[in-house]
C-alpha cells in the first residue's frame, strides 16, 4: 500500500508521520513545490521582528528526519497533475527540471492555502510582498534589511498577519501605516475589541488608516507611493495581507468536490468524495460546531490535527475530526486578541436569537503589580442561556483563557455552567472574581 502526499508543511506533515505509524508497512512519499518542508508558518512574523533569530528555529523536521522514520518526502517537487483513475500523479522536479510519475493507492491533499493578490495596477514593482511561505518570510527580511531605519512600511490588510507584521516592522524601526477598507481592524471579532487593537496599534506609533481602499502601487522599479481612496502614500515596502484562499485547483481538476468558497468538501474522516483520496489543513472546510454549518477557517492547529486524523485512517485505523469552534489568538504588542465561537456580528448575520455582554476587569488581583484590564465580550442565546462565542482583549497571557469558553462551546455549555466553574485563584493569577465569572454573572443578571 502506497500513500501520496501533495503539500509538505503542516497537515501533509502530520498524516504522514501518524500513518507511518499507524501502518509501518506503508510507502509514503511526500512532495512539496517549495524549498522547505514541515515548518511553522505562524512563527514567520517574529522572525521578520528579530524576535526568533533565524529561519531555521521554525523548521519542525527535516527530511532527513522523515527518511530516518521511512518516509520519502521530497521539497522542490511539485506535483502538476493527477490521473485518478490510473491512481497516478505528474510530477515536476524544479531543481532537476524533470519529470515523472508517481502511483498511489491512497492521496493526501494538503495543498494549503494561497495569500490573496488584488488585480492593482504596479503590482509587479519590487519590495512589494505577501507573507505565507518561508521563501517569503526570507524574501522580506532582506528588504527589511536593505531599509534605513525610518523608511515607511505599507501593511494592506487589518487582519491578524497584517497587524502581527505591523508590530514586526516597527520592532524593525520602520515607519508603519495599515491600510484597511473595513471600518474596523481584525474581521473576526466585534467592533468593541477591534478598536482596542487599533489604539494598541497607535499606541506604537503606527498610523491605522480604516475604510481606505488601495487602488495601485508607483514606482521606478520598485515601489514608492500606494495609492488608495484617501490619497498617496509613501511605502519604501508593501506587505499584502488580505486573506487566503484555498489551494484546490489541482484537487477540482481530477473530480475532487469543493463548496462555494473553493475550498474542498470532506467528512469526518477527512475523506473527499473520491474514495481513497484525502485532503487536510487549509485546503478543506471544516464543520463548525457552533452554527452548524460549515466555515472556511484556515488555521495551523487545524491543519496539524485533521493531518493526524487523515494519517490514522489512512493507516488502516479509525479517527473523527469532530469540527471546530472557531477559535483563534493573535497578538499586537502588548496586546493578546482572542474570540472563539460566533461574534455577535456572525450570529445576527446567522438570524441566531443573540445578546452579548461586555465587562472589563483587572487580570490579576487589583492590587497585585502589573494588573492590567482584560476585556471579555460573551455572545448567547438569552432563551436558553447558551453561550454561542466569546472575544477577549488583554494582556498576552490572560487571554487564553478564550480555551475555558472554547471547552464550554464544544459542549454546548450555558451561561450557568460558565459561571459555575471552579477557576483558579490566586491574587498573581486572577482576582478572586474571575473576569470569566463576572462576565457570565452580569450576562445572567441582565
Ligand atoms: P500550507 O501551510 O499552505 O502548506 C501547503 C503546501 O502545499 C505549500 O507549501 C505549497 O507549496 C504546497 N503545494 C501546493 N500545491 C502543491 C503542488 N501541486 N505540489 C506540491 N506542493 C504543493 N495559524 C494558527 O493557527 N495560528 C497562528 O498564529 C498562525 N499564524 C500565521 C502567521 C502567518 C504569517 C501565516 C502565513 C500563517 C499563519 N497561520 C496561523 C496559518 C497556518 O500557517 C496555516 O493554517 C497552516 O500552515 C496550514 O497548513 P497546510 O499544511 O494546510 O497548508
Amino acid at each position: 500500500m502506497k500513500l501520496v502526499v501533495i503539500g509538505g508543511v503542516a497537515g501533509g506533515p502530520s498524516a504522514t508521520a501518524k500513518a507511518k505509524r499507524v501502518n509501518p508497512d506503508l510507502e509514503v512519499v511526500a512532495f512539496e513545490k517549495g524549498g522547505f518542508i514541515s515548518y511553522a508558518a505562524c512563527g514567520l512574523p517574529y522572525v521578520v521582528s528579530g524576535d526568533i533569530p533565524s529561519l531555521d528555529a521554525l523548521v519542525a523536521r527535516t527530511p532527513k528526519q522523515f527518511a530516518d522514520q521511512g518516509i520519502t518526502i521530497k521539497p522542490r517537487h511539485e506535483v502538476l497533475n493527477v490521473d485518478y483513475a490510473n491512481r497516478q500523479v505528474r510530477v515536476f522536479n524544479h531543481l532537476g527540471h524533470t519529470e515523472f510519475t508517481e502511483s498511489f493507492d491512497r492521496l493526501l491533499i494538503a495543498t494549503g492555502a494561497t495569500p490573496t493578490h488584488p488585480n492593482l495596477p504596479g503590482l509587479a514593482l519590487g519590495n512589494i510582498f505577501t507573507l505565507r511561505s518561508m521563501e517569503d518570510g526570507r524574501a522580506i527580511l532582506e528588504a527589511v534589511n536593505a531599509l534605513p531605519s525610518g523608511a515607511r512600511a505599507v501593511v494592506v490588510g487589518g487582519g491578524y498577519i497584517g497587524l502581527e507584521m505591523a508590530e514586526a516592522f516597527v520592532k524593525r524601526g520602520l515607519r508603519v501605516t495599515v491600510v484597511e477598507q473595513l471600518p474596523r481592524l481584525l474581521g473576526n471579532v466585534d467592533r468593541e475589541i477591534a478598536d482596542i487593537a487599533k489604539n494598541e496599534l497607535e499606541r506604537h506609533g503606527v498610523e491605522v488608516l480604516l475604510e481606505s481602499r488601495v487602488t495601485g502601487f508607483s514606482g521606478d522599479g520598485r515601489v514608492e507611493k500606494v495609492l488608495t481612496t484617501h490619497g498617496e502614500l509613501e511605502a519604501s515596502l508593501v506587505l499584502l495581507a488580505l486573506g487566503v484562499h484555498p489551494n484546490s485547483k489541482l484537487a477540482a481538476s481530477f473530480g475532487v468536490d469543493t463548496l462555494p468558497t473553493g475550498a474542498i468538501a470532506v467528512n469526518d474522516r477527512l475523506e473527499t468524495n473520491l474514495e481513497g483520496v484525502y485532503a487536510v489543513g487549509d485546503v478543506v472546510e471544516v464543520h463548525h460546531l457552533v452554527s452548524g454549518r460549515h466555515a472556511y477557517i484556515p488555521l495551523g492547529d487545524t491543519a496539524n490535527k485533521q493531518g493526524r486524523v487523515a494519517g490514522v485512517n489512512i493507516g488502516g485505523g479509525s479517527a473523527h475530526f469532530p469540527g471546530v469552534v472557531g477559535t483563534a489568538v493573535s497578538k499586537v504588542f502588548d496586546l493578546g486578541f482572542a474570540v472563539t465561537g460566533l461574534t455577535e456580528l456572525d450570529a445576527v448575520y446567522m438570524g441566531l436569537e443573540a445578546r452579548s455582554t461586555l465587562i472589563q476587569a483587572p487580570d490579576v488581583a487589583s492590587y497585585y503589580p502589573g494588573a492590567t484590564p482584560l476585556s471579555v465580550k460573551l455572545v448567547y442565546e438569552p432563551s436558553s442561556g447558551r453561550l454561542l462565542g466569546a472575544q477577549m482583549a488583554g494582556r498576552v497571557g490572560a487571554v487564553k483563557r478564550i480555551d475555558v469558553i472554547a471547552a464550554l462551546l464544544h459542549r454546548r455549555g450555558t451561561l450557568e455552567e460558565l459561571s459555575d466553574l471552579d477557576l483558579a485563584y490566586a491574587p498573581p493569577f486572577s482576582a478572586v472574581w474571575d473576569p470569566l465569572l463576572i462576565a457570565a454573572n452580569q450576562a445572567l443578571s441582565s
